[in-house]
C-alpha cells in the first residue's frame, strides 16, 4: 500500500522539513507583500482533513479498545487492581505536573517586563474560553452520559470511556452468556486499529499541511515577545521528560533507555500533529510490538490515559496562570496555587486530546484564581508551538504509565523490551 517504503516517523520527518522550508518560503513572501496570511494557510486544509479523519473513527478506537482491553484483563479483582492503580497514577503523575509547570513559571518569569497592548489580542479569544467552567462535583457528574449515543455522536470522549468500562466491566460478569459479543467487540477492536492505522499513512501529508502553515502564519512576530514562555514550557516538558524515566526505573524496576529510543516513533507522530488520540495507535503499536508490554495493558491502560492524563497540558495550564498573573501584576497566595493544582488538572483531564483541546479550559484555570483571561489571546498566537510540546509530553506520560503498570503486573516481555 504504502509507496514510498521508508518507516513512517521519517516519511513525517521529512515532511516536517519540507513544510518548514515551504513556511519559511511563505513567510518571506509575506514580509515582501507579494503573499496575504490567507494565502500561506493553503496547505492548512491537509492538516484539518487528516485531524477529522482521525476524529472521526476516535469514538468507536476508543469503545472497542477498552472493552476488549477489560474484558482481556479477566474479571472482578484484576480488573479494579488494575484500573484503581491506572487512575491513581494518572491523577497523581498530573498533580505533580502542575506543580513543576508552577515552579517553572516561578523560575522563568515569562510574564515579566512584558509590554504588549493584550486589548489587540481580545478578539483571538476563543468564545467558550469565557464560559467553560467546571466543578469538582460537575465534573464528576459530567463522566456519566444521560444518553450514551448521544455522548459518542457529541464525541464526548469522557463519557465513552464511562460507558464502555461499563459495558467491558458488565461483559465480564456475562462472560459465559455473552462470548460471541466479546469475540465481536474483540474483532471491531481490530478492525478501528486497521483504520487508524490507514489513517495514520497519511500523516505525512497532514503534517506538511500543519508546518508549513505554522512557520508560515503564526504569530512569529509574538513568537519573540513571548519567546521566554516557549523556554519555560519546553524546561519544564524536559524537567517532566526526566521525571518519567525515574518513574520507570523506580516503579516499573527497569531501564528506561529501550523506553526513550523507541518512544520517538509516537513522539514524532504527537509532536507534529498535536493530537494524542492521532498518536494513540502508533502508541499502542510501539509499546505492544518493541516495548513487549501485554495487549491487555496496551488497549486498556493506555487509550484511559490518552482519554484522561494529560501532563503536558497540565504543565502549560500551570505555566501560563503564573505568566497571566506576572502580565498584571497580580501576586499569588498559597491558596492560589492549591486550587490551580486542582484546576489545572481537572482541565488536564477534560481536555480533548485534539489540537489546541485545551485552549478553552484556560478561561477556567484563570478565573478559578481570578485572574483576567485577555492573556489567552496573547497565547493563541503561539499555542501551535506549545501544543506540539505538550502533546508530547502527553503521550510520553500515558506511555510510561501503561509500560509501568504492565511491568508491576508481570506481563512485560523484558526480552522484546530490552531488545
Ligand atoms: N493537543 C493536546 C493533545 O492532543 C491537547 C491540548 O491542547 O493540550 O494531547
Amino acid at each position: 500500500m504504502n509507496p514510498i517504503k521508508w518507516p513512517l516517523w521519517q516519511q513525517v520527518l521529512l515532511s516536517m522539513f519540507i513544510g518548514v522550508l515551504v513556511g519559511y518560503f511563505f513567510k518571506m513572501e509575506i514580509a515582501a507583500g507579494n503573499m496575504t496570511v490567507e494565502q500561506a494557510a493553503m496547505f492548512k486544509p491537509l492538516g484539518t482533513l487528516f485531524i477529522t479523519l482521525v476524529k472521526m473513527v476516535v469514538v468507536p478506537l476508543v469503545f472497542f479498545a477498552l472493552i476488549y482491553g477489560i474484558t482481556n484483563l479477566g474479571e472482578g479483582q484484576n480488573f479494579s487492581r488494575i484500573a484503581t492503580k491506572s487512575i491513581f497514577t494518572f491523577l497523581l503523575t498530573a498533580c505533580f505536573a502542575v506543580v513543576i509547570g508552577l515552579i517553572t513559571g516561578h523560575l522563568f518569569s515569562p510574564g515579566k517586563g512584558l509590554s504588549i497592548d493584550l486589548s489587540t489580542f481580545a478578539a483571538n479569544i476563543p468564545e467558550q474560553a469565557h464560559h467553560t467552567t467546571v466543578s469538582l462535583g460537575g465534573l464528576l457528574m459530567g463522566f456519566v452520559p444521560d444518553n450514551a449515543i448521544g455522548a459518542m455522536a457529541a464525541g464526548n470522549i469522557l463519557q465513552v470511556v464511562v460507558f464502555s468500562l461499563f459495558v467491558g466491566f458488565t461483559l465480564n460478569m456475562l462472560r459465559d452468556k455473552c462470548q460471541n459479543v466479546i469475540a465481536l467487540t474483540h474483532e471491531m477492536a481490530h478492525l478501528t486499529f486497521k483504520m487508524i492505522e490507514l489513517i495514520v499513512k497519511l500523516s505525512p501529508l497532514g503534517v506538511f499541511g500543519f508546518i508549513s502553515w505554522v512557520v508560515g502564519t503564526q504569530g512569529l512576530d509574538v513568537l519573540q515577545a513571548l519567546g521566554v514562555l516557549v523556554l519555560a514550557v519546553l524546561a519544564a516538558c524536559i524537567a517532566q521528560y526526566l521525571i518519567f524515566g525515574i518513574l520507570i526505573l523506580v516503579f516499573g524496576r527497569v531501564s528506561p533507555l529501550p523506553f526513550y529510543k523507541k518512544m520517538i516513533e509516537p513522539q514524532t507522530m504527537a509532536f507534529s500533529t498535536s493530537s494524542s488520540k492521532a498518536a494513540l495507535t502508533t502508541t499502542m503499536r510501539v509499546l505492544h510490538e518493541k516495548m513487549g508490554v501485554s495487549r491487555s495493558s496496551t488497549n486498556f491502560v493506555l487509550p484511559l490515559g490518552a482519554s484522561i492524563n494529560m501532563d503536558g497540558t497540565a504543565i502549560y495550564l500551570g505555566i501560563c496562570a503564573v505568566f497571566t498573573a506576572q502580565v498584571f501584576g497580580i501576586a499569588l497566595e498559597w491558596h492560589h496555587y492549591l486550587t490551580l493544582i486542582l484546576t489545572c488538572t481537572i482541565a488536564s483531564i477534560g481536555a480533548a486530546g485534539i489540537p489546541s483541546g485545551s485552549l478553552i479550559f484556560m478561561g477556567m484555570v484563570l478565573s478559578s484564581v481570578g485572574l483576567p483571561i485577555e492573556t489567552i489571546g496573547l497565547i493563541m498566537g503561539i499555542d501551535r508551538i506549545l501544543d506540539m510540546l505538550r502533546t508530547t509530553i502527553n503521550i510520553t506520560g500515558d506511555a510510561s504509565i501503561t509500560l509501568i503498570i504492565d511491568s508491576t503486573e508481570g506481563t512485560l516481555d523484558k526480552e522484546t523490551y530490552y531488545s
